[in-house]
């Protein structure tokens, strides 16, 4: 089994998502006491919120992938990088390491492929949302991507910064999601990707009409099957 290295804290409680979604996987695979060989970077993620709101990229393309090099040094066999957001900067990232680099886009978009769906709604945070690395990426596999409307995308990344990021999980945001996407799927979504880590702690496939994109279980399946030899990539 490979050492997956995880390059997370951002936030802290959708890592801990990664780490037992790994070793729940490892463990429905392999069976007994089988568990996830892993390494986790975690940094502190109130720096790596000011380097977004300030637009320092380049700065938080140095921290992870300094980071992303102390997990290759400390042994790992593959790297994800544990947020949709920060995968602004994933190029720096996968640069600075000699290990292969999962990137979520490409395993969640490979998830709607799969289920022979082409246009999606995306939720996430604003940088996720509005910005052309996560929508390209989506459309270079082929995928049509509808994002909501400027006072909901303002909602939706309120929730993820003011209340999934700090371990609040609220009925009435899980509401005002829902309705969100109620009205991406009347817009034209066959499907919704969770694109950012901490969504599926508050939504899952019973609040919407159409096949949910968890991001964060499609990363860890991923790197999973690819750690136990089951799938290249
Ligand atoms: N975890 C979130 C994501 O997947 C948001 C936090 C961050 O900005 O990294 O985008």
């Amino acid at each position: 089994m490979l050492t997956i290295g995880m390059l997370g804290g951002m936030s802290w409680e959708s890592s801990a998502e990664y780490y037992r979604l790994a070793n729940e996987m490892v463990r429905e695979r392999l069976g007994g006491l089988h568990s996830a060989r892993c390494l986790l970077y975690s940094v502190d993620f109130a720096a790596v919120e000011a380097i977004q709101v300030e637009g320092r990229w380049d700065d938080a393309a140095e921290l992870l992938a300094d980071a992303a090099r102390s997990l290759e040094a400390g042994g790992a066999d593959l790297l994800l990088l544990c947020t949709n957001t920060m995968h602004k900067v994933a190029d720096r990232v996968e640069e600075a390491v000699s290990i292969p680099f999962l990137h979520l886009v490409d395993a969640t978009a490979a998830a709607v492929r799969h289920a022979g769906l082409e246009s999606v709604g995306l939720l996430g945070t604003a940088f996720t949302m509005e910005q052309a690395f996560y929508r390209d990426r989506l459309a270079a596999h082929g995928l049509t991507v509808l994002v909501p409307g400027e006072e909901d995308r303002a909602v939706v990344h309120r929730v993820i910064y003011d209340e999934l990021c700090v371990g609040v999980v609220k009925p009435t945001s899980r509401e005002a999601y829902r309705q969100v996407i109620g009205w991406l799927v009347e817009a034209g979504a066959d499907g919704i990707i969770l694109g950012c880590t901490e969504i599926e702690l508050l939504i899952g496939q019973d609040d919407s009409p159409v096949p949910v994109f968890p991001t964060t279980r499609l990363h860890v399946e991923a790197a999973v099957d690819r750690a136990l030899g089951a799938r290249e990539q």
